[in-house]
């Protein structure tokens, strides 16, 4: 008995499931064990959800900022009192451990207290016109959303896709991961019992891509919100651009972490590693490319390696465990292959390098040192617990590796010199950049990337002004 819930969609306020629908099986990453069969939409829901969405945004754009404001922070407050069950079902279906499974629902309470706030301060403005003229410019919900949410913040990126639409006065359509639909279902139940109509949030599960054609496809949305890969977000932009939507892209990165030797290198270690192995290094801000100055290089790759090696591998819902296994089949598998071909072109492995026990996706953490332009994971997001580290001559070739990759989300830098600082910060092409920390990402900042790793930004200020669309008034 895993005390994991029935799942059923939540389309216009009614729990839908069964009805010879077909479903998907969850499945719990640290056994393999199938814990729950969430339905899948047919295209009638899909219609059903569609007609409700557009009912709800009549409703809740005229809705007031106090009203928005109750629904957010009642749910902030249903979430912390539920904290400790949505975490542990989160562990369940994803893996993640127990305490950043906790974290997460924080993360979402203190969005939606930020969105809380902020949709009351959605202003606008007077233009100054000749006398008996007028001219205000305003900010209006898009529309109604679709919003897919991927599997690696089970909570948190659910949280993301409602918070913004609902402050801003938008209805939503999530369709959240099938592997992780309780945690989803959590978020959106809490909006719900702190009094959000049903028609205005609703999650629905499907086949992604019948989903996201079918309501991609409909007049009635207005704006795609999407996180995943670089791949599925191309995908997605070209069927969003026929109703020329509005669009959120989170997408791929490939984060380099330059490290200079002015610094303290175990205080950067004992900073550093355990934020490559968070979530098993399935996050896309995950530092990946470890770029370090030649004369520090040979103490902070065996530093690398001795603090991953000693990492503590095991099911998410055991206290001693510091890394849980990664959530599905296909990332473990991309490891051993990506891991291969680093071999095969003289990369060194300093620790791990293989799976971990004989069921479930344990991989263990892994230490890849002196690896070649070529290889394939110097190319293409790992996603996984695997770190580079390369030795690099200087600044400008650090620079130069950092910006090589069509990607741009989060670049991470070490270093006590000031004026270098600076230079970093502007030269860098990367949406966040973290200079001696690993924590960019807070309720009030803009969250998101530049070049294939997407636009626009979640969080923030930002976040609710891409769920806005601009209307002048003119008046003679
Ligand atoms: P994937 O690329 O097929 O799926 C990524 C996410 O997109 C999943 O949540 C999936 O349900 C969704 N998706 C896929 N096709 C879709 C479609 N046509 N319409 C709507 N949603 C769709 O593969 P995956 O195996 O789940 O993940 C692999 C890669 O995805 C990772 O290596 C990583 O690069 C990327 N990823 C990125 C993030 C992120 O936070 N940016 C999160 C999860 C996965």
């Amino acid at each position: 008995m895993t005390g994991y819930p029935a799942l059923a969609m939540m389309i216009d306020g009614h729990a839908v499931s069964g009805g010879g629908r077909r479903t998907h099986a969850v499945v719990n990453p640290a056994n393999g064990e199938v814990i729950g069969q969430v339905p899948l939409a047919d295209p009638a829901d899909l219609d059903d959800a569609l007609a409700a969405a557009e009912r709800g945004f009549a409703r809740w754009r005229k809705s007031s900022a106090a009203e928005r404001a109750a629904v957010l922070e009642g749910a902030a407050r249903l979430l912390l009192e539920r904290q400790e069950a949505i975490a542990r079902n989160a562990t369940l279906e994803q893996g993640k451990t127990l305490p950043e499974a906790r974290i997460e629902v924080l993360m979402v309470v203190g969005l939606f207290r930020f969105y809380a706030g902020e949709c009351q301060r959605i202003y606008g403005r007077t233009l100054v016109r000749p006398e008996g003229q007028r001219a205000t410019v305003t900010h209006a919900p898009v529309g109604p959303v679709a919003a897919f949410a991927p599997w690696n913040f089970p909570i948190g990126n659910p949280g993301r896709k409602l918070g913004a639409p609902i402050a801003a006065g938008c209805s939503v359509i999530l369709k959240s991961a099938e592997e992780t639909p309780a945690s989803a279902l959590a978020v959106l139940q809490a909006l719900h019992d702190a009094g959000l109509p049903g028609d205005v949030a609703q999650a629905v599960f499907g086949v992604p891509d019948e989903v996201s054609r079918h309501l991609l496809g409909s007049p009635v949305i207005r704006k795609l919100s999407f996180t995943g890969s670089t791949v599925v977000g191309k995908h997605l932009l070209r069927l969003a651009s026929e109703n020329m939507l509005r669009t959120t892209m989170e997408l791929g990165g490939h984060g380099p972490v330059l490290v200079f030797g002015d610094v303290d290198v175990d205080r950067v270690l004992d900073t550093v590693v355990p934020h490559k192995l968070r979530n098993a290094g399935q996050v896309c801000v995950s530092p990946t490319r470890f770029l370090v100055e030649e004369r520090v290089f040979d103490r902070f790759a065996a530093g690398f390696a001795a603090r991953a090696g000693a990492f503590r591998v095991g099911d998410g819902l055991d206290p001693e465990s510091r890394m849980g296994p990664m959530a599905n089949p296909r990332r473990p598998e991309a490891m051993e292959r990506l891991i291969a071909n680093a071999r095969d072109t003289g990369a060194d492995v300093l620790t791990g390098g293989e799976r971990v026990g004989n069921q479930g996706f344990f991989h263990a953490p892994t230490v890849l040192a002196n690896v070649p332009e070529h290889a394939a994971i110097m190319n293409e997001e790992p996603f996984g617990p695997v770190a580079i580290v390369n030795a690099m001559a200087d600044e400008a070739a650090m620079i130069a590796e950092a910006n090589r990759l069509p990607y741009g989300l989060a670049a991470y830098a070490w270093t006590d010199d000031a004026r270098r600082q600076r230079r970093l910060g502007a030269e860098i092409e990367a949406g966040m950049i973290g200079i001696n920390t690993t924590m960019i990402g807070a309720a009030d900042a803009p969250f998101g990337g530049v070049k294939w790793s997407g636009h626009g930004a979640e969080d923030g200020p930002e976040g609710l002004h891409a769920c806005l669309v601009t209307k002048t008034v003119h008046e003679g």
